[in-house]
Order: structure tokens, then C-alpha cells, then sequence
């Protein structure tokens, strides 16, 4: 059946909570989740915390990032990353490694940071180069410090409906529903994608707020006809206009996490924006959606993380 069918099921309903951030419309006629907008919010919100902690303990929350190597796209993350900490208040530790680091000091360096008192966060930026077992130096992150939420504890607990830190991208998701009012309850949730770092936790937080999940990868045999019964939809593939508006289920809430760069070198997502913005009830923008909430939530991670070192939370 085609997305197009009358017969398309209604989409989310909006709760009764008020929209925070004034709902601005596309030309297509969809919502547009202004992540942006939203991460502001979020942001200042951390900075408040991030003082209180500050005020209450004579020291800022503090953020490790660790960048192995100088891949440009990296280089840009991590740049973004110190600088959001700085303005909101969270004391910024960078390590910045060659490439060519040999694995033991990697390790030893997470083990000096997970001893470091003033570190309440650390993050290790991905990918590491080849020859590094990413595994092994995700694993010896203290779970306690892992603000990515990448660690087997803190999946584990996702997965058992008792999240901990949980993983940016996906929280940045259901942040930024909670915001526009976009209810998850019930509602039919397809994940293209099923990374560690993206989809699976996003199907795991989809679960935990009771939708009904499927999870698309590349053993998926008709992705069209998963995509078509999506009330809601979240697209973590990492290919340029891979999911055409066409196949957007009418009044569908639309994620879009990838970030893909044109020929012509512009950043755009996974679904066709201007034709999914014609059929969808809500849709994110690439760039200024699902970036700036994973920024916003990786500070609010690592300041949950300083709380719940003092037994804050
Ligand atoms: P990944 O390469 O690890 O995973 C991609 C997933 O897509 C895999 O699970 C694979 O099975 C699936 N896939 C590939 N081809 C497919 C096909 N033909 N049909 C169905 N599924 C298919 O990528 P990732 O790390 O999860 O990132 C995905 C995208 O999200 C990238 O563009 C990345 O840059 C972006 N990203 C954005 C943010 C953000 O802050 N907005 C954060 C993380 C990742």
C-alpha cells in the first residue's frame, strides 16, 4: 500500500503539553523541529545546573575529550564540543593524540582520567584510527564518566527500562518530541540504522517511551513499506538523500540524523527534505536538528554525571 493510500492511519497526536519553542512551518506545510532552537533551551538549562554545582563545590563540571588522530570532521565535533562546554560553565580537558598512539597509552591515558577528581565527564571521540580497537578503549571508560552512554553498563541499563547516561543522539530525539509535544506512546516507530552509537539505543528509547519499534539495517528486505507505516520515523544511515519524501507516511514526525556533505559541499540528511516536508506532520533540518541536540545533551550528560558523583541524582 502506498504512503500516499487514504487509508494512512492518523499520525501522532500532540499531547496536551504546551509546545515550548513557537512552531515554525515549512514550505512543505510540516512542523520544522528546530533543533537549534531547542538545544538553546536545553543549554541554558545546563548552565544553571553547571553553576549551582560550581557555587556548591568551588569547581565547574568537568568534560574530558579526547581526540585520537586529525580526521577533519572529527576536528570540527571536538571543536564544537569544547566550545559548548566553555559557555555553559563545564571546565573543558583536551587531550589531543597523533594517530599513531599506541593502544596501551590510550588506555592509559581514559585510566588517568577516570582517577582524575575534577573529571566528571570523558568523551572519546569516534572513529579511532584502524588500528585501535575501539571496544576495548570504550570499555575501559569509568561508566559513571561515559557522558556518550557508549559503555555496555549504560546500554545494558537503557535496555532494561533503567537508563542511566544515555546515549546523545537518541535522547537528543526524544528531547526534542518532549519539546513539540509529539507523543511516542503507541505510536508505530521505524529506526533505519542499527549502529551501537545511533540506532540501537534510538530503538531502545523509542521502546522505553512505548512505541512500537522496528529496526531497518541491511539485511532489511522492503524498507519501503517499513518507512511507509512509520508514524514515526528516525533516519541514521549516513547516505545523502537515501529515503525519498515519497515514501514519508502523511503526518509522520520525521528525525533525521544523518549528516552527509554534497559534491557541491553541503550538509544535508538521509530523507529528501523539501518533498518528506510536503507529506510529514513534523520533520528536523539537516544541518540544525539532531547536531546541535547532540551537543546539548552530551553537556546535560556530563553534568548529570558531576550530580550523580556527589549523589546529587
Ligand atoms: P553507521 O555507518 O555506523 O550505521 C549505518 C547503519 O545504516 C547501519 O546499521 C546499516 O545497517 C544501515 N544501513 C546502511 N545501508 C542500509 C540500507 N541500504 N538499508 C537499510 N539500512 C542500511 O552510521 P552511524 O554512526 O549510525 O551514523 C549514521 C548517520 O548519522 C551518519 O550520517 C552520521 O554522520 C550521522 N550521525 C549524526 C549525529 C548527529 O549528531 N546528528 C550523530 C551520530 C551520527
Amino acid at each position: 500500500m502506498s504512503a500516499s493510500s487514504a487509508a494512512a492511519p492518523a499520525a501522532p497526536a500532540a499531547s496536551a503539553a504546551p509546545a515550548a519553542v513557537a512552531p515554525v512551518r515549512t514550505a512543505g506545510g510540516a512542523i520544522l523541529l528546530d533543533g537549534k532552537a531547542v538545544a538553546a533551551r536545553v543549554r541554558a538549562q545546563v548552565a544553571a545546573q553547571a553553576a549551582a554545582f560550581s557555587a556548591r563545590y568551588g569547581r565547574k563540571p568537568g568534560l574530558a575529550v579526547v581526540q585520537v588522530g586529525n580526521d577533519p570532521a572529527s576536528s570540527v565535533y571536538v571543536r564544537n564540543k569544547r566550545r559548548a562546554s566553555l559557555e555553559a560553565g563545564i571546565e573543558s580537558f583536551a587531550h589531543d593524540l597523533p594517530a599513531d598512539t599506541a593502544p596501551a597509552q590510550i588506555l592509559a591515558l581514559i585510566g588517568r582520567l577516570n582517577a582524575d577528581e575534577r573529571v566528571d565527564g570523558i568523551l572519546v571521540q569516534l572513529p579511532l584510527p584502524v588500528a585501535t580497537d575501539t571496544n576495548s578503549v570504550m570499555d575501559s571508560v569509568d561508566p559513571a564518566k561515559d557522558v556518550d552512554g557508549f559503555h555496555p553498563l549504560n546500554t545494558g541499563l537503557l535496555a532494561q527500562k533503567r537508563p542511566r547516561l544515555r546515549p546523545c543522539t537518541p535522547w537528543g530525539v526524544i528531547r526534542l518530541a518532549q519539546e513539540y509535544g509529539i507523543a511516542l506512546t503507541g505510536r508505530t516507530a521505524t529506526v533505519v540504522g542499527a549502529s551501537n552509537i545511533v540506532g540501537r539505543p534510538m530503538a531502545q528509547e523509542l521502546l522505553l517511551a512505548r512505541a512500537t519499534v522496528t529496526v531497518c539495517h541491511t539485511g532489511t528486505r522492503d524498507l519501503r513499506a517499513e518507512v511507509e507505516r512509520a508514524e514515526v520515523l528516525v533516519a541514521a544511515v549516513g547516505r545523502a538523500g537515501f529515503i525519498p519524501g515519497e515514501w514519508i507516511r502523511p503526518g509522520a514526525a520525521v528525525f533525521d540524523v544523518g549528516i552527509n556533505r554534497t559534491a557541491a559541499g553541503n550538509l544535508v540528511g538521509d530523507v529528501v527534505f523539501d518533498t518528506a516536508a510536503a507529506r510529514a506532520g513534523w520533520i528536523t533540518p539537516v544541518p540544525g536538528g539532531l547536531g546541535p541536540m547532540t551537543i546539548a545533551m552530551l553537556l546535560a550528560n556530563t553534568v548529570e554525571a558531576a550530580q550523580r558523583r556527589k549523589g546529587l541524582v
